[in-house]
C-alpha cells in the first residue's frame, strides 16, 4: 500500500467532522478556527518503541497512549482538546497493525470530540508523535510557576501501578493474572484527566501531570515557583495490589520516583478547597492531600512518625548516567 492509500485509508477516512475545521487532512496544511477570547494550547510528546514503550506493545495500546500523553499535558494546563496531529514512523505498513493502532488513537479521540486533522507519514523506527491542540479562556492557563506557600498539594487518581506493571514485566515482582492485567492497562491505557484539568481553572494555583513520577514533576512545579513542598509519603494515594505489593518490593519509591502515571498534581490555596471539593463531586478517580507548600525550597518526604524518608532515586530522566536510574 502506498503512503497515500496508508493515510486515507487508516487515518483521513476515520477523522471524525468538527465545525470548527475548514480543512483537515488532504491539503499542505490544516485550517481551523479558534473561538473568540481564547488561547490556543499546544502540547507535543513523541513515543519512540524501546524507551517509551516495550517493544511488544500491541498496537492498540500505542495509538491510544499518544494521544494520552498529549491529552495530559493539556489537563495540567487546564486546556480543553480540540484537534490532534499525528507524526509517524514505522518500519512497515501491515495492514492489521495500523488498524489496531488508529482504533486506539480514535476510541480515545472519540471520547473528546477530537479531530485528527493532519500529520506526516514515514518509513522508519516505530515513532508516534501527537501533538495535540485545545483551548483555553485567555489568562487562565494553570501553570507549574504559581504555587503558594500554604497551598495544599493534592494527586489525582491513583500512584504507582504503571510501576508495577513494569516491574512485573521485567520479573522484579510477581503478580496474579487478573493484578497484572489490571496493572498492565493502567500502563499502557492511561486515563488523561481531561476534564478534572479543566474543572481546575480558578480552583488550582499551579498544576503538572505526573509523567517521570511525583517527586521529579513535583520538583518542577517548586522550582518554577521558587517555593518548596513536605509531602507525607504515607498518604500517597496507592491501589490495593500496590499496598499488596511494596511490602516485599520496594516501599513507596515506585509510586514517588517511576513515571507513567499520568494523574495530575497540583496546589490549592487553602480558601479554595471547599470548592475543590464540591467540584471534584463529579469526577469518579481519588482526590488526596499529599502534603503542602512551603516557603523554604526543597522537596521534604515525610512519614507519619516525623522522619524522613529517602527514595533511592527520584525519576526518569533521559540521557542521565548509569548511576541515576
Ligand atoms: P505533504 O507532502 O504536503 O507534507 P503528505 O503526503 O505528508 O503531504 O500529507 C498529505 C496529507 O495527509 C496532509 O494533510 C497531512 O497533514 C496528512 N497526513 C499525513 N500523514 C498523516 C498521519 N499519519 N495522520 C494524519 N494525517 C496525516
Ligand atoms: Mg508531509
Amino acid at each position: 500500500m502506498d503512503e497515500f492509500s496508508l493515510i486515507r485509508e487508516f487515518f483521513a477516512a476515520r477523522a471524525s467532522a468538527r465545525g470548527d475545521v475548514a480543512i483537515g487532512i488532504g491539503d499542505d496544511g490544516a485550517v481551523v478556527d479558534i473561538p473568540d477570547a481564547t488561547q490556543l494550547v499546544l502540547a507535543t510528546d513523541m513515543l519512540v518503541e524501546g524507551v517509551h514503550f516495550p517493544v511488544d506493545t500491541d498496537a492498540y495500546s500505542i495509538g491510544y497512549k499518544s494521544l494520552a500523553v498529549n491529552l495530559s499535558d493539556l489537563a495540567a494546563m487546564g486546556a480543553q482538546p480540540a484537534w490532534a496531529t499525528l507524526c509517524l514512523s514505522i518500519s512497515t505498513a501491515r495492514d492489521e497493525w495500523l488498524r489496531a493502532f488508529a482504533d486506539g488513537l480514535f476510541d480515545l479521540a472519540a471520547k473528546y470530540d477530537i479531530q485528527l486533522i493532519g500529520g506526516d507519514t514515514s518509513r522508519g523506527p516505530l515513532t508516534a508523535t501527537v501533538t495535540a491542540y485545545g483551548f483555553l479562556p485567555r489568562g487562565e492557563a494553570l501553570l507549574r510557576s504559581s504555587a503558594r506557600p500554604g497551598d495544599i498539594v493534592y494527586v489525582s487518581g491513583e500512584l504507582g501501578d504503571a510501576a508495577l506493571a513494569l516491574a512485573a514485566a521485567s520479573g522484579v515482582v510477581s503478580l496474579d493474572a487478573a493484578t497484572r492485567t489490571r496493572v498492565q492497562t493502567r500502563l499502557d491505557r492511561p486515563q488523561p484527566r481531561v476534564r478534572e484539568g479543566q474543572a481546575l481553572r480558578g480552583v488550582a494555583n499551579a498544576a503538572i501531570d505526573i509523567s517521570d513520577g511525583i517527586c521529579a514533576d513535583l520538583g518542577h512545579i517548586l522550582r518554577a515557583s521558587e517555593v518548596g513542598a513536605r509531602v507525607e509519603v504515607e498518604k500517597l494515594p496507592v491501589s490495593q495490589d500496590y499496598l499488596d505489593h511494596m511490602k516485599t518490593d520496594a516501599g513507596w519509591d515506585m509510586a514517588l520516583t517511576h513515571g507513567d502515571d499520568y494523574e495530575l498534581c497540583f496546589t490549592v490555596a487553602p480558601d479554595r478547597i471547599k470548592a475543590l471539593h464540591a467540584l471534584w463531586q463529579d469526577f469518579d478517580c481519588r482526590l488526596t492531600a499529599i502534603g503542602e507548600i512551603e516557603a523554604q525550597p526543597g522537596l521534604r518526604l515525610m512519614r507519619c512518625d516525623g522522619s524522613c524518608y529517602e527514595p533511592h532515586r527520584t525519576g526518569y530522566v533521559h540521557f542521565s548516567g548509569p548511576t541515576d536510574e
